[in-house]
């Protein structure tokens, strides 16, 4: 008889370092390396679009880094996991915890499916710093405010753990199957966004431990304010990365918490913070990603007008921040959290459109498209979720645009269109004299969009429908 072997069955830990689950696969011995793509059991929170285009190169990378014996498939993962276990002869199945109600669920089935073939499941903390599980009130009730969250909470419990050493790989097992391979996921579209989205990013561990190092050098000093400013190079960068495990959230937080502690540092690390949130208001909360945090907001009278919800995707709205961060949504995969914010403001507030039709187009456009984070953040700007931003403070987007924005560095990188616009003329084209549009090219409706909506009748239609609902 063959000798007993692991499986470690890879999630959203797609790295060799630090991974406690591959790890301890590994030290028991003969180990096989598995992912598995279980579209139907995610539903409709499967890997759609830019995720999918990363999943797959992250999927490479790994591919690459395990000399080839990584053995990916397609289907019912609890199936796939027992066969595997049978024919084989897999005595344990090493796995990292993730928040995703599906995962969760799908977690419990193959624990017992594994159980009745005698094969172990482990499941180690690879993605948190803290346990989703361990951090709750000192009455053990789940936390739902970020402060107390982050400083009675995670702050006063233990440390996080230090980053592990990187897996010593020689004792994986090569295993072939016909239906096996990356390229049988058919994860990629094959159109020619996935081409241009890939130019911004080196989607690999060592691309991860890069985009570390490069922040630590040029961004980490002037964090707490340029982590505002959505043309300086003070934001990490690193949310794709995470989201996909390629890198862990310990190895990012020792890289900065092992320095001396600053404003900048220590706001750094309250935003991994805002990560673990996140997670721990999922994993207490399954319904997130569909139902108002806030039960009051069942009654919010939301418009629903797919046309509007498309010029807002495509970036024509007519306000120019609002289009800028949706162009760089669609090239590049990712935006700026300022402009997320601004983004996700104009769309629930001014536009009334509901949070999930944002929600929805950011699962499908962001490579770092994270359920809990996205789920939070956006019911956060809607006013709905926990800790949330009160519906009534509605961002102006043209003065955030002053703000952040002051030279129009960021508007002209992703509207050239409007490149020879300056100051009020480029934040509010719409009010700019004649002359300046005809000197700088701009004819509205023409090449620039008119503006959808009216901001301040807007905001003002936006704050009744709020007092209306408070009034049901
Ligand atoms: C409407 C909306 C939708 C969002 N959707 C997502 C999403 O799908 N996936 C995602 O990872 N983030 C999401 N965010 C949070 C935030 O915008 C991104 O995490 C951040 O912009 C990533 O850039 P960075 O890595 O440079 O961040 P940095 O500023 O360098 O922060 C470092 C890390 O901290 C975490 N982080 C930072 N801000 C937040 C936050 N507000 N909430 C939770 N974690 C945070 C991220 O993991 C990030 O990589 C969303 C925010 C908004 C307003």
């Amino acid at each position: 008889m063959a000798s007993e072997k692991s499986i470690m069955w890879f999630r959203q830990d797609l790295r060799l370092k630090d991974n406690p689950a591959l790890r301890e696969a590994l030290a028991s011995g003969p180990t096989i390396a598995v992912y598995i793509l279980d579209d139907e059991s995610a539903g409709d929170h499967q890997h759609i679009g830019a995720s999918r285009l990363w999943l797959h190169h992250a999927l490479t990378a790994l591919e690459s880094s395990l000399n080839g014996k990584l053995l990916c498939l397609k289907g019912n993962s609890t199936l796939i996991l027992q066969s595997l276990c049978a024919q084989h002869n897999v005595a344990s199945v090493y796995s990292s915890f993730c928040c995703e109600p599906w995962r969760i669920r799908q977690d419990e089935e193959v624990r017992e499916a594994l159980a009745e073939q005698n094969v172990q499941f482990h499941q180690l903390n690879s993605s948190f710093l803290w346990w989703p599980q361990e951090i709750n009130k000192p009455d053990g009730s789940p936390y739902k405010v970020f402060t107390p969250f982050y400083r009675r909470g995670c702050l006063t419990a233990k440390q996080p753990r230090k980053p592990l050493l990187t897996a010593d790989t020689g004792k994986l097992v090569q295993i072939n199957m016909p239906e096996a391979g990356i390229a049988k996921l058919r994860l990629l579209s094959g159109k020619s966004w996935e081409e241009r989205v890939l130019k911004s990013w080196q989607v690999s561990e060592e691309g991860a431990e890069k985009q570390l190092l490069t922040f630590l050098k040029e961004g980490l000093t002037g964090y707490k304010n340029g982590r505002n400013y959505p043309s300086l190079p003070h934001i990490s960068k690193l949310s794709p990365f995470l989201r996909h495990g390629q890198i862990s959230p310990n190895t990012v937080w020792w890289a900065v918490a092992n320095q001396e502690p600053t404003p900048d540092n220590d706001h750094f690390l309250s935003e991994i913070g805002w990560r673990e949130f996140s997670n721990n208001l999922l994993f207490h909360n399954n319904k997130l990603p569909e139902e108002n945090f806030r039960a009051d907001f069942s009654q919010f009278e939301w418009e629903e007008d797919p046309q509007v919800i498309k010029r807002w995707q495509r970036g024509e709205t007519g306000v120019p921040i609002v289009d800028a961060g949706m162009r760089e949504l669609w090239q590049t995969g990712f935006m700026h959290n300022r402009v997320r914010m601004i983004v996700a403001s104009y769309l629930t507030k001014n536009l009334r459109q509901h949070w999930r039709a944002g929600a929805n187009w950011f699962w499908k456009t962001l490579v770092d498209a994270d359920l809990a984070n996205n789920s939070a953040s956006w019911q956060w700007v809607a006013g709905c979720g926990a800790d949330a931003a009160p519906y009534f403070r509605i961002f102006n987007p043209v003065t955030q645009a002053q703000k952040f924005d002051p030279e129009g560095v960021y508007i002209k990188t992703y509207l050239p269109e409007l490149k020879r616009l300056s100051g009020n003329d480029l934040f509010a084209p719409w009010q700019a004299p004649q002359q300046s549009l005809l000197n700088a090219g701009v004819l509205l409706g023409e090449n620039y969009p008119k503006p959808m909506i009216d901001l301040a009748a807007s905001r003002k239609a936006a704050l009744a429908a709020y007092e209306a609902m408070k009034g049901k």
